[in-house]
C-alpha cells in the first residue's frame, strides 16, 4: 500500500490538470444470469489480484454472452468494462454509445478522451482503474440501425434493472476503495437517490455492494460529456479529482 501511495504521489507530481481545465479558472472551489462468484476472502480484505483476474475474465465473457434484456439483441457487442481487476478506483458511467458499441470498450469517444485527461491529472489511467457502465449494451433509439451515429438514448428503468446485477458482481469482485460515478444516472441508480447531480457532486457517500462485501466510498461527479457541453463545469470536476486524490493518499 505504501509503495502504491508513493507511486501515486510521484505520478501526481509529474502531471497536472492544465490540459483539460484550460478554459476553467481553477481552483475555486445479483447478476442477470450465471453470476460469477468472487474469490473467497476474509471479510474486509481485498482478494488476491491473480485470483480476481481469472474470475474477472470469466465474468466479462458471461457479460459478452448476455441476452437478458432487449439491448442484447440490438447491440454490436457488449461492453463489460476496461482496466485492472485489482483497481482501487472504479469509474462508472451510464451506458455504451456508438463508438463503445463498435469497439467493445467504454469511454472511447470524445468523452473518453477527456476522461483519460481527467484521470491523468491525478496520476490515474485506464490501465490502473476500472471503467464500467450501469448497462453493458448500447441503448438505441432505433435498434434496427446500430450503424447510425446519434442513435443513442438513456437506458430504460427495465434495462437498468436487468443489467444492474453485472455491475454489482464487478464491484464485489474488484472491491475498489472508491467508486466515482460519472453523471446523473449512475449516481441515481447506485445511491437510489433522485437528487440532481449538481447538488450531490463532490459529496462523498457510501455504497453497499451487498453479499457481505465491504462498503465502498462513492464520489459523484459530472459526466465528461457535460464538460464538453459546458466547460465551466471543469472547475467542479477538478475539485472532485483533488478530493479523490486526497482520499487515495490516505493509507
Ligand atoms: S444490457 Fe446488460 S442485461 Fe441487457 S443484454 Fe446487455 S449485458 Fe445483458
Amino acid at each position: 500500500m505504501k509503495d502504491l501511495t508513493r507511486a501515486l504521489r510521484r505520478r501526481v507530481r509529474q502531471s497536472d490538470a492544465s490540459d483539460w481545465t484550460a478554459t476553467a479558472s481553477r481552483p475555486s472551489s445479483a447478476a442477470p444470469q450465471g453470476e460469477t462468484t468472487p474469490p473467497p476472502s476474509a471479510a474486509g480484505k481485498r482478494p488476491a489480484a491473480a485470483s480476481k483476474t481469472k474470475v474477472f475474465a470469466e465474468l466479462s465473457e458471461k457479460i459478452r454472452a448476455c441476452r437478458a434484456c432487449p439491448l442484447g439483441a440490438a447491440r454490436i457487442q457488449a461492453v463489460p468494462g476496461v482496466g485492472s481487476a485489482d483497481a482501487e478506483v472504479m469509474f462508472v458511467g451510464e451506458g455504451p454509445g456508438f463508438d463503445e458499441d463498435h469497439k467493445g470498450e467504454p469511454f472511447v469517444g470524445r468523452s473518453g478522451q477527456l476522461l483519460d485527461k481527467i484521470m491523468a491529472s491525478i496520476g490515474l489511467s485506464r490501465e490502473t482503474v476500472y471503467i464500467a457502465n450501469i448497462v453493458k449494451c448500447h441503448p438505441m433509439v432505433d435498434p434496427s440501425n446500430p450503424e447510425k451515429r446519434g442513435n443513442d438514448r438513456p437506458p430504460s428503468p427495465d434495462e437498468i434493472a436487468a443489467c444492474r446485477g453485472w455491475l454489482d458482481v464487478q464491484i464485489r469482485t474488484i472491491r475498489p476503495r472508491v467508486i466515482v460515478t460519472l453523471g446523473a444516472v449512475p449516481a441515481r441508480v447506485l445511491l437510489d437517490d433522485p437528487t440532481g447531480i449538481t447538488k450531490i457532486r463532490g459529496r462523498w457517500r457510501t455504497y453497499d455492494p451487498g453479499e457481505g462485501a465491504p462498503p465502498v466510498r462513492l464520489l459523484p461527479t459530472f459526466h465528461p460529456a457535460a464538460l464538453l457541453r459546458n466547460p465551466d463545469l471543469k472547475r467542479d470536476v477538478w475539485e472532485d479529482m483533488k478530493s479523490l486524490r486526497a482520499a487515495l493518499a490516505e493509507s
